[in-house]
């Protein structure tokens, strides 16, 4: 199989973003809910996004594009994506230029992390407990934040419609200043956890995004297991990745991204939901 090559085209762009839903919901990161964006090669300043669960996708026009600079829909009249958090990959996509796509998924397994916060403080935001376990997730970071979306409502959200979905672009921009990193290899978190809600996985390019989506949700499951552990055998600490592990790591796993690939490719291709 050929590797994967960057977009070039709207087309090549759509087609792609049909795949990443896909490998997506095969690897239980988006369900009924959640979704995945990416920056139109074409015109860097919009983004498309499904309008329909990942596994119903059958072809690539089902997809709306939107302004990043303020999430509003391209074509006046056309908008119709019963996604109402499409805010959160135009505000993130705005704030970045070098991210070309976000995955936004409510992963059952990453849950508990976004609701036990630990004690540090970062750039506002609280710094979460989960942590890069296994050598595949050095892009995790010595922190993954935790976005809570209770500070970001103002006076112009009415209390009835304070049900955590990023559903305004003001909502989107807040979560967005989350991914902000002072110093580090990259300049912003590959991931930020939401709070009672879900997570933000981003990318440099969407073959990224996706890996680095499916790899937080490993890493949950793993660290979960490992905690339980730890509180059976007390004398058995749990042992995180270093932070010299951390920055060997974050490089190598950009460099996997293209070797698993095409297995996820070839996975959904004999899945009976996409034949
Ligand atoms: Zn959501």
């Amino acid at each position: 199989m050929e590797p994967s090559k960057s977009p070039r085209t709207t087309a090549e762009a759509l087609e792609k973003l049909m795949h990443a839903s896909h490998i997506l919901h095969q690897h239980d990161v988006l369900d009924g809910f959640g979704h995945i964006s990416i920056r139109n090669p074409e015109n860097p300043e919009r983004c498309f996004l499904t309008g329909t669960a990942a596994a119903l996708i059958k072809s690539p026009d089902v997809f709306t594009e939107y302004w990043i600079k303020d999430g509003e829909p391209v074509k006046e009249g056309t908008f119709w994506s019963p996604y109402s958090e499409h805010h959160i990959h135009a505000a993130i996509l705005a704030k970045f230029p070098e991210v070309q796509s976000v995955v936004h998924s409510h992963a059952l397994d990453v849950i508990a992390y976004t609701v036990t916060a630990g004690s540090e403080i970062q750039g506002g935001s609280t710094t979460s407990g989960l942590k890069p376990i296994i050598h595949t997730t050095g892009f995790l970071g010595e922190h993954v934040p935790i976005w809570d979306i209770a500070p970001a409502y103002t006076s112009e959200h009415e209390q009835r419609n304070r049900y955590l979905l990023v559903n305004d672009y003001g909502l989107g921009e807040s979560l967005a200043a989350a991914a902000d990193k002072p110093s580090g290899q990259y300049p912003y978190h590959k991931v930020v956890l939401q709070r009672g809600h879900g997570f933000v996985a981003l990318g440099d390019s969407i073959e990224e995004a996706v890996y680095n989506a499916i790899y937080t949700v490993k890493n949950a499951r793993i660290q979960a297991q490992a905690e339980q552990r730890a509180i059976l055998h007390p004398d058995q600490p749990i042992h995180f990745l270093s932070s010299a592990e951390i920055e060997a790591c974050a490089p190598m796993d950009k460099d996997c991204i293209m070797k698993v690939w095409p297995l996820w490719m070839a996975e959904i291709k004999k899945n009976p939901l996409w034949q």
